[in-house]
């Protein structure tokens, strides 16, 4: 899974800093993790392509986090886009989006399907998405993003053991077929090791520090957290709903998260002072900046 950072300020946009998005790609499709303003310019800047999304979560309907989606379908429409999109929105306001999308003279080229969403999990073909609301001033989600368990790789000591070499024998045992040797039948689970796990993400964009991300979070490989404030704001942060960089680091800390990305980092701030004050609590922790990728 390779995830670009496309906007990383919160409320405002800076000249370094973008509005907040996040893609995530798997396989060559796009899920798309809130939509900021200009967000086709930060495609174009990651090289990423904006016709390869094919879901996208609005964690919330502040402007910053949603309000490039229109300017978004439009380019997409005129670029005569047909695929369908699906988008996943807190339930209470998902008619709302819908009818923001709808204002403009514009042809919509493509289906949008939105569906509201609030503690559930929607099964993807090629991920599983487990949403959970945070303690934010309007109604928020949180989502972990999962990928399937892979199959076990091939086991060659299990194979020598039976007889059967790397190549086309394996081969035809991966498309489905069995081998018999030795007048034992022979399938694939007999040479491959146990099933790997799928790789777990977990973003939650504006919150304050909460229970429900913490155990969304439990043992992800990584955390992208809100990181609006300095802990010399905590009481700035508590009052507007936010966290401090302490506190994502807290966070991460608790849910025994791998590694921590820090993001929604106020216009106020540089940033190396969150990274800091985060890293005390939890040392592996990164500070996110605009087209910022990473693979894990
Ligand atoms: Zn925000
Ligand atoms: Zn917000």
């Amino acid at each position: 899974m390779e995830i670009t950072f496309l906007g990383t300020s919160g409320s405002i946009p800076t000249t370094k800093r973008n509005l907040p998005g996040i893609a995530i790609k798997i396989d060559g499709e796009i899920l798309l993790l809130d939509c900021g303003e200009g967000i086709q310019r930060q495609f174009l800047l990651s090289k990423l392509s904006y016709m390869r999304i094919k879901n996208i979560v609005i964690s919330h309907l502040h402007g910053d986090h949603f309000l490039g989606l229109s300017g978004l379908v439009q380019t997409m429409s005129f670029l005569g886009r047909e695929d369908p999109i699906y988008i996943y929105t807190p339930k209470d306001s998902a008619k709302e989006l819908k009818d923001y999308l709808g204002i403009g003279y514009y042809t919509q080229g493509f289906p949008i399907n939105i569906k509201g969403v609030l503690n559930e999990e929607i099964k993807l073909e090629k991920l599983k998405i487990n949403f959970a609301r945070t303690d934010h001033s309007v109604p928020t989600v949180a989502c972990k993003i999962e990928e399937y368990s892979k199959r076990g790789k091939f086991n060659l000591e299990k194979a020598n053991k039976l007889g059967i070499k790397p190549g086309p024998e394996f081969s035809r045992l991966e498309r489905g077929e069995k081998i018999t040797l030795n007048g034992k039948e022979i399938s694939l689970e007999d040479v491959v090791g146990p099933n790997r796990k799928g790789k777990c993400v977990v973003y939650s964009s504006d919150t304050r520090p909460c229970e429900s991300v913490i155990k969304l979070a439990s043992d992800c490989d990584l955390l992208i957290h809100d990181s609006t404030f300095s802990h010399t704001l905590k009481d700035r942060a508590l009052e507007t709903f936010h966290s401090t960089a302490k506190d994502s680091g807290d966070v991460a800390l608790e849910a025994k998260a791998k590694k921590l990305i820090l993001t929604h980092i106020s216009p106020r701030y540089d940033g190396k002072e969150l990274l800091e004050e985060a890293k005390e609590v939890f040392s592996s922790t990164m500070l996110a900046y605009d087209l910022m990728k990473l693979k894990i």
